[in-house]
């Protein structure tokens, strides 16, 4: 552990770019690289479902910091440059271009990439996904008024382009396969206001229905289902997950699972690689150290200020509570926590009202809060879990309390 390291980082998204700004705050005065594959400069992708897609927000407004900043901070920065392949023992990557770097901390930042649709006609046009600047301004041209759009996917990506392409004036279909929308990532309370919502807002969401073919002349016409129904659609979006984007992580022998297996500063089974953001697999103190894979920007900023402390020799920052937010029409989502461990879950507010939260609970421990146009309760839900305090079920229930004092009441 040094300040006056080589580090090179691989990927310039939001946790590469965050962890170089890290290094430098916590004061690394060695040389730092970073290579990306995309055009451009550190971004933020949040937007490209929602503010960026709809027009609201311009290119200029993604970036996670301008150009003079890494100029100032000596951060060299290769984009449009690939890295091919790692030799571990001789401490070097090698690009696409043949070029190849030294490095004395190598820190794998390549996210995750779009799952495919393995469909026969999915490739054919305007048939498409989302995940970088590129792609959002592909959607964005396909977007336009009057159009029909077949959204594959019921996670938040999907739901919000849906939302987005709806305000956009579009026809919007969703097409889940699972029994109901969000099913791996979030209550059936909460999916089912998301389908209520969005079938208020005239989007058709069909669940349970499995995609059995794109059908069309060069572009897609129709998404088949498996039950025999038909959407017609000009342009349809598969947005059903991401895989982490691992393979050079396991072609150079790194340990793997659900992504690069880390620890709890970003160390992968290599002392002198670390791995931060989509593409890792890493403990989670609040529960236990459970293994997790998680693709959220405060997971990225945080594993990007743990793995600066050690690659900087600083002691590890304290654990957050993972967090999550997504925002479709004018329904703001806030998540804190996961429900590994949830064996109830209490009502706070009401969907009718379009301001709740979801309380899941461990016993009498606050496990994870779905927070839906609720800041306190995302806070008082954040709080609750950090702490691992006890609280009352009924006091959380009971809005003419404040969620905050349901700890005391158990007191
Ligand atoms: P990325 O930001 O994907 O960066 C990885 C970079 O590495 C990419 O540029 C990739 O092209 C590059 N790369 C890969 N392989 C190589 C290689 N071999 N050589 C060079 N470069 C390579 N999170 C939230 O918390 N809230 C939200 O509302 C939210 N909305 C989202 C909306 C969209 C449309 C998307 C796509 C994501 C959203 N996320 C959201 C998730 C969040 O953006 C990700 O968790 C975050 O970007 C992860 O950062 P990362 O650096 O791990 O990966």
């Amino acid at each position: 552990m040094s300040i006056d390291s080589k580090v090179i980082i691989i990927g310039a998204g939001h946790a590469g770019g965050a962890l170089a700004a890290q290094l430098r705050e916590q004061g690394h005065v060695g040389p730092i690289c970073i290579v990306g594959d995309e055009a451009y400069l550190p971004y933020q992708r949040p937007p490209l479902s929602k503010a960026f897609l709809k027009g609201t927000a311009d290119k200029a407004s993604l970036f996670l910091k301008n150009p003079a900043y890494y100029e100032e901070k000596s951060i060299e920065i290769r984009t449009g440059q690939t890295v091919s392949s790692i030799d571990r023992a001789g401490r070097s990557v090698t690009l696409a271009n043949g070029d190849t770097l030294h490095y004395d901390f190598l820190v794998l930042a390549m996210g995750a990439a779009p799952r495919l649709l393995a469909a026969p006609g999915a490739g054919l046009d305007n048939i498409l996904v989302l995940r970088g600047i590129d792609d959002a301004l592909r959607l964005q041209q396909a977007l336009q008024p009057g159009r029909r759009l077949a959204v594959v996917g019921g996670g938040y990506i999907g739901l919000e382009v849906a939302a987005s392409a709806r305000q956009l004036g579009l026809h919007v279909t969703v097409i889940e396969r699972e029994a109901r929308l969000l099913a791996r990532v979030a209550s059936e309370s909460l999916a089912s206001f998301y389908e209520n919502l969005h079938a208020e807002q005239g989007v058709q969401v069909i669940c349970g229905a499995d995609v059995s073919a794109f059908e069309g002349g060069r572009a897609v016409s129709t998404v088949r289902l498996e039950d025999g129904r038909r959407v017609e659609c000009d342009v349809a979006v598969v947005g059903i997950g991401a895989v982490p984007r691992d393979a050079l992580a396991r072609a150079c022998g790194l340990e793997c699972g659900n992504g690069v297996v880390v620890d709890g500063d970003g160390r992968s089974s290599d002392p002198a690689i670390f791995a931060i953001g989509d593409l890792s697999w890493r403990p989670l103190p609040v529960y236990g150290d459970r293994m997790c894979r998680l693709e959220s920007v405060p997971n990225a900023l945080e594993q990007a200020r743990q793995a600066a402390c050690a690659i900087v020799g600083k002691p590890r920052p304290a654990a957050d509570v993972p967090w999550f937010w997504s925002d479709q029409y004018d329904a703001k989502l806030q998540i804190a926590g996961l429900p590994f461990t949830a064996d109830r879950q209490v009502m706070r507010g009401s969907a009718e009202l379009r301001k709740f939260a979801v309380y899941h609970l461990d016993g009498d421990r606050v496990v994870a809060v779905e927070a839906m146009n609720s800041p306190l309760d995302f806070v008082a839900g954040k709080q609750f879990i950090a702490s691992g305090v006890a609280v009352s079920a009924a006091r959380l229930a009971d809005m003419s309390a404040k969620a905050k004092d349901a700890a005391l009441a158990a007191a």
